[in-house]
């Protein structure tokens, strides 16, 4: 049977977020490039600091200041149903105004995000409830009483014990997991087609962690939404993701389906990071490796391959003189890694 066609949701193309400091430029995201496609749920995988969270940012356009996007486009495909029939247009999310109106009818609405900490994100002196009602209110033409209807049945959906009784409690009075439930809520409260999610699972314990983590499986399936997953856990990347992007200061490294990222790395970085984590299958004997050496100071950039003060295969003369461009090196999976070609005789993928 043939592949279903892949629909592409959003195409970060070339993307550069730099902040401007007194110490310097720190380049967060230098020429980002991948794809989100309808429905999928896209991993996205690295170390603290390699750029992860600031390109979430960059989608929904709330890098905070003295940052800004400097290069680069991020293509939204909206889907909207006109004259009876589908219609898709393609907005570059870059050139719109932070703060207008379009770029806040998509935010929240149709690209919604969930944050590792929901206190972060909630505000301690309203209830649950009218959070999530306020974010049906601002998308949706409903009364007040359908908004607080809806509500209840969005904390129904994710689980939450007792929806009707907990959607009038303030967010300090929900356990860790309560609040998570209720933050994925507010988040799916418009049904987005795209759910950002920060390292959603990463304070609670295993147990929520496993929970919260089968309840965004599911809704994904029922809502047909894409995810973004971001974290540096791998064992979580396995269990929710289709496909995988590895980021290190600020560029995708590898981008392939979790098998092959798994079973068949090419990045040097993607095979340290899997050395790094206990692994089904491996005797017990066998240490953990932690990676060589530490992320470079952001104001400091290894010239050529970033990576090739930390890299086992490290060629003197080439890594720390040439940028690698991404090769090819199978369907669907790119590496940004001079062992895998030459960048002098490409000319294709960039
Ligand atoms: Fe290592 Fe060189 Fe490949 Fe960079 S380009 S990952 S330094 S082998």
């Amino acid at each position: 049977m043939d592949k279903p066609q892949r629909e592409p949701l959003v195409e970060v193309r070339n993307l550069k977020t730099q902040f401007f400091l007194d110490e310097g430029t720190v380049h967060a995201v230098d020429g980002a490039d991948f794809t989100l496609y309808r429905g999928e749920t896209l991993g996205v995988v690295g170390e603290s600091g390699c750029g992860k969270s600031v390109t979430a940012r960059s989608i929904l356009r709330i890098v905070p200041r003295p940052g800004r996007i400097t290069q680069g486009e991020i293509l939204y495909h909206r889907r909207s149903r006109r004259n009876g029939g589908d219609v898709t247009e393609v907005i570059d999310l870059t050139t719109l105004d932070e703060r207008g109106p379009e770029i806040r009818s998509i935010r929240g609405a149709e690209i919604s995000m969930v944050f590792q900490e929901p206190m972060t994100s909630l505000s301690p002196v309203h209830t649950l409830g009218s959070q999530i009602m306020e974010a049906i209110l601002l998308h949706q033409e409903v009364s007040n009483e359908e908004a607080k209807e809806l509500s209840v049945e969005m904390l129904q959906r994710v689980g939450m014990p007792q929806p009707r009784r907990t959607v009038d409690r303030y967010p300090h009075e929900l356990s860790g997991g309560m609040r998570q439930r209720g933050m994925i809520a507010m988040a799916l409260s418009c049904q987005p087609s795209l759910l950002i999610a920060d390292e959603p699972t990463t304070a609670l314990d295993v147990t929520t962690e496993a929970q919260i983590l089968q309840l965004m499986r599911g809704l994904q399936s029922d809502l047909g939404m894409a995810i973004m997953f971001i974290t540096h856990n791998l064992g979580v990347i396995a269990q929710m993701t289709e496909h995988v992007i590895v980021m290190y200061l600020g560029k995708v490294v590898e981008e392939a389906s979790v098998d092959n990222i798994f079973y068949n790395p090419k990045h040097p970085y993607t095979e340290a990071l899997l050395r790094s984590i206990p692994r089904v299958g491996r005797k017990s004997r066998e240490r953990l490796e932690s990676i060589k050496g530490t992320v470079p100071d952001p104001y400091n950039i290894p010239p050529g391959c970033p990576y090739h003060p930390r890299c086992n295969y490290f060629m003197p003369g080439r890594c720390d003189v040439i940028e690698p461009p991404l090769f090819d090196v199978g369907t669907e999976h790119r590496t940004r890694c001079l062992l895998y070609g030459d960048p002098e005789s490409l000319k294709t993928t960039e």
